[in-house]
């Protein structure tokens, strides 16, 4: 059994919308009631959240966006932009869903533990270095990715995100960038409206951008067969010395945001796909931090499935073989062949 942390915090639920809004802090609350679980209780080592100080929410963002945040602290509810809301208590627990990532990234390169998951929230992947977007306020695994290079000189990091939408702010970050890879699968054309399969990198950071925008309809045998053809190939190439999951949960088959078909079962076999690569490239060294996922019997159905292969129970092949089988390579194929042929140039393994 692997030794996993979850960053866990009652503080995370102090961002509250003053109306109702789909990001809400339920999410936790099921997933926390979830730990709870005989079977997910005393399986998982907590760790503890700290709040990220300025010096490390700068890898991303810049001076003035983040005071903009810490302005909206002790006020009355405002929105930064027209989904994302910041109320009194945002900007601290902004911080604090950035300083818990980095909590969990010092614990498992540090060799304490093997993986970890962040379940916290706000989420991140579309906050840009200078705005707020789509629910996110502090880009979360951008900052962990940023602070493994920084201060753990990791050479190579690679970020999936396997959220239904596409991590612009995370895409920015990075795009001329070598030492961070991002890779992600997501709806489209969808919200936000980046992600074409053609958005490959800038400068030195050319290849290290892989999208593959996704029609909807993929469930669990698609996903897994994008996963194995396309990331499980560039991910043994590129050797990452850490490897983020922007996991989000809002490809479940009756998440209301998404037109996605996969299952929990489905969410563990792509974790499994993650963790064998991972394994050779740097011995397992996998972080999750939680991203959407708005359907909250789907959210903690899939995070349990989840947690359980991070910890070691799902690890098995024979569970990717039965989906290989199930795969509609008419819906899949057109997608993965376009994806290939344009990142062929940079992947001898393509
Ligand atoms: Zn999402």
């Amino acid at each position: 059994m692997a030794r996993t942390g979850i960053v866990k915090d009652h503080r995370y639920m102090e961002h509250v919308a003053s109306t109702y809004h789909p990001e809400s802090h339920q999410r936790l609350e099921v997933l926390y009631q979830m730990l709870e679980e005989p079977e997910m209780k005393e399986t998982l080592v907590e760790i503890k959240p700290r709040m990220a100080t300025q010096e490390e929410l700068e890898l991303i963002h810049v001076p003035r966006y983040i005071q903009l945040v810490a302005s909206t602290a002790d006020h009355a509810c405002v929105m930064l932009d027209p989904d994302t809301y910041a109320c009194s208590k945002s900007y601290e627990t902004a911080k604090l869903a950035a300083g818990g990532t980095l909590a969990a990234v010092d614990e498992v390169l540090r060799g304490k533990l093997n993986n970890a998951f962040a379940l916290i929230r706000p989420p991140g992947h579309h906050a840009e270095s200078n705005r707020a977007m789509g629910f996110c306020l502090f880009n979360n695994v951008a900052i962990a990715a940023g602070y493994a290079v920084r201060k753990y000189k990791v050479k190579r990091a690679l970020i999936i995100d396997w959220d239904l939408h596409h991590g612009n702010g995370t895409q920015h970050s990075f795009y001329d960038r070598a030492d961070v890879l991002y890779f992600s699968t997501h709806q489209f054309p969808y919200y936000p409206g980046t992600g074409f399969a053609n958005e490959t990198g800038s400068g030195a950071g050319k290849g290290f951008t892989v999208n593959v925008p996704l029609s909807p309809g993929p469930g669990d045998a698609e996903y897994a067969e994008v996963f194995e053809e396309i990331l499980e190939p560039v991910a043994l190439e590129y050797e990452p010395e850490i490897v983020f999951v922007s996991a989000g949960f809002d490809t479940y088959y009756q998440d209301p945001l998404g037109g996605m078909q996969v299952t929990p079962e489905g969410f563990a076999n792509l974790a499994r796909i993650v963790l064998n690569f991972a394994k050779e490239t740097c011995g397992g060294k996998v972080v999750f931090v939680l991203e959407g996922g708005y359907h909250l019997e789907g959210l903690r159905d899939s995070v349990r499935e989840v947690l359980k292969t991070l910890r070691g129970d799902h690890l098995d092949g024979r569970r990717g073989e039965k989906l290989r089988e199930a795969v509609d390579h008419r819906m899949i194929d057109p997608v993965i062949k376009k994806v290939k042929e344009t990142q062929k140039p940079f992947w001898k393994n393509l």
